[in-house]
C-alpha cells in the first residue's frame, strides 16, 4: 500500500507499520485494514518481544523470591509501575495500582471508596456518554447503599451539558464519575471544568481515561482527579491488564478490595493487617507478563511522540471527516468541538451490521451496535452506529478504501 503520502509532520508512518506484524496479513484475500483501534489497538514488536522476552527468560513469581529469575521479574514489574507514574504525571509510585483494566480500576472505587464513603440519600453523578463499565458499578453501589445516581445529560452535538452538570451538584453530591473521551462519539470532556466544580462542592472525581490516555497527554496533578483508571491494550499494550490512579491520601483511606496474598502484612486467625500502598489492593499472583510487556508500549508511544501522534491523528479525522461528508445518506453522530481520532456514523436505510460484513469482505474491520454506551445510543435514537477509529500507523489510503467500500455498500444494500 501506498504510505508515502503519510510522511507528514515528521510521523514515518511507513516505518511504524513495520513495527506491527499484524499490519502485514491479509483479510478475505484484501490488506489488513484496522479501523477498529478504540476496542483495542494492534501491537507493535516490542510489546509482543517483552512478553515473549518474559516466559523464555525469567518467568518467576514476584515480590516473595529471593532467586534470580524472581528478582529480575520483581524489577520489571516494578519499572512498569514507574513508567505509569511518569507518563500520566503521579506524584508517586504508590499512587499506581495495577489492575485488569478502566473496568476493574472503576469497580475498585465503586466497591471500596463507595462502601465506605456513601450513604442513603448521597448522590453520585456520572454522564449520558459512559461506557457500561462506569455505569453499572455505580448503579450496583447506589442499590446497595440506596444512594441516587445522577446523569449529566448530553447535546445534539455530543458534549456534556456543563450547566445541566452544575445544577445537579449538590451538598449531597460525593462522587462524580465520568469519562474523558468518549469511546462511542470521541467527544473530549472539559474534565477540569469538571473536577474543579465537583471539588468546590467537597466531591471527589474519577476520570474514565479508557480512551484518552492513547490520545491525550495526561497529567493527573494537573488535572487534579482524585482516580484515573485506564487499560493497557487501547495504548498499543497487552490486554487483561492497566492502572488505577488514586490520589495517596484517599487510597490509604480507602478499605481493601481484595483479599489474599500480597495485600497483607500479617495473617492470624484473630486479625489480618494489610500491606502498604500499593499492595494493598494488589490481592494474588498479578498479570506478570502483561505488566512487563506494558512498559514496552508505554516506551514505545514516548519514544514515538505524543504530540507527534496526536498531530497525524487529528489529521486523519479531519481527512476522514471530509471524505466521509461527502458520502450521500451518512450522517456522523457527533460533533463535538474537540474529538479524538474516531467517526461514528450511521446511513439512512441501512443497518450497521449489514454494512460492517460487507466492509470486512473487504478486509476494512470497523467497529458497528452500541459499543457498549445504549444509554447514549438511546440519546440519538439509534441502535447503533459503524464507528470507524484510527490509530498512528493508518493511512490517508485507508481511508479512501473503508470510502469505497462504503459507497459499495450503500449501492448493495439500499
Ligand atoms: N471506558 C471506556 C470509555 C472504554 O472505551 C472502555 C473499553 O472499550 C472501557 C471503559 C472498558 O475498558 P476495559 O474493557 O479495558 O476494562
Amino acid at each position: 500500500m501506498q504510505v508515502a503520502a503519510d510522511l507528514q509532520k515528521g510521523l514515518d508512518v511507513y516505518a511504524i507499520r513495520e513495527q506491527f506484524p499484524i499490519l502485514k496479513r491479509e483479510v478475505k484475500g484484501k490488506p489488513l485494514v484496522y479501523f477498529d483501534n478504540a476496542a483495542t489497538s494492534q501491537k507493535p514488536q516490542v510489546v509482543i518481544d517483552a512478553l515473549v522476552n518474559y516466559y523464555t527468560n525469567y518467568n518467576a513469581n514476584i515480590h516473595r523470591g529471593i532467586h534470580t529469575l524472581a528478582e529480575e521479574a520483581t524489577a520489571a514489574f516494578e519499572a512498569t509501575r514507574d513508567t505509569v507514574q511518569k507518563f500520566i504525571g503521579a506524584a508517586s509510585r504508590e499512587e499506581i495500582i495495577f489492575t485488569r483494566g478502566t473496568t476493574e480500576g472503576i469497580n475498585l472505587v465503586a466497591y471500596t471508596w463507595g462502601r465506605q464513603n456513601l450513604q442513603a440519600g448521597d448522590e453520585v453523578i456520572i454522564s449520558g456518554m459512559e461506557h457500561h463499565s462506569n455505569i453499572v458499578p455505580w448503579q450496583i453501589i447506589c442499590e446497595e447503599k440506596n444512594a441516587v445516581l445522577k446523569v449529566i445529560p448530553v447535546d445534539d452535538n455530543g458534549e456534556l451539558i456543563l450547566e445541566e452538570f452544575e445544577k445537579l451538584l449538590t451538598e449531597k453530591t460525593k462522587i462524580v464519575s465520568v469519562v474523558h473521551v468518549s469511546n462511542a462519539l470521541g467527544t473530549v470532556n472539559p474534565v477540569k471544568q469538571i473536577i474543579d466544580a465537583a471539588h468546590a462542592k467537597g466531591a471527589v472525581v474519577l476520570i474514565d481515561g479508557a480512551q484518552s490516555s492513547v490520545h491525550l497527554d495526561i497529567n493527573v496533578q494537573e488535572m487534579d482527579c482524585d482516580f484515573f483508571a485506564f487499560s493497557a491494550h487501547k495504548l498499543y499494550g497487552p490486554t487483561g491488564v492497566g492502572a488505577l490512579y488514586g490520589k495517596k491520601q484517599i487510597l490509604e483511606a480507602m478499605p481493601v478490595f481484595q483479599g489474599g496474598g500480597e495485600m497483607i502484612k500479617e495473617v492470624t486467625f484473630a486479625k489480618t493487617t494489610y500491606n502498604d500502598l500499593p499492595y494493598k489492593y494488589e490481592a494474588g499472583t498479578p498479570n506478570i507478563a502483561d505488566v512487563v510487556a506494558f512498559k514496552a508500549a508505554l516506551d514505545f508511544m514516548t519514544e514515538t511522540g505524543m504530540k507527534k501522534m496526536r498531530d497525524y491523528e487529528h489529521e486523519l479525522l479531519a481527512y476522514a471527516t471530509e471524505q466521509l461528508e461527502q458520502i450521500e445518506g451518512l450522517k456522523i453522530i457527533g460533533k463535538a468541538r474537540e474529538k479524538t481520532s474516531l467517526i461514528s456514523f450511521v446511513i439512512d436505510k441501512v443497518h450497521p451490521q449489514d454494512v460492517g460484513i460487507l466492509l470486512d469482505n473487504r478486509g476494512i474491520a470497523v467497529r458497528t451496535g452500541h459499543h457498549c454506551a445504549q444509554t447514549l445510543m438511546e440519546r440519538f435514537c439509534i441502535p447503533g452506529t459503524i464507528r470507524a477509529s484510527f490509530a498512528i500507523y493508518n493511512t490517508k489510503e485507508e481511508i479512501d478504501a473503508l470510502v469505497e467500500g462504503l459507497k459499495k455498500a450503500i449501492k448493495l444494500l439500499v
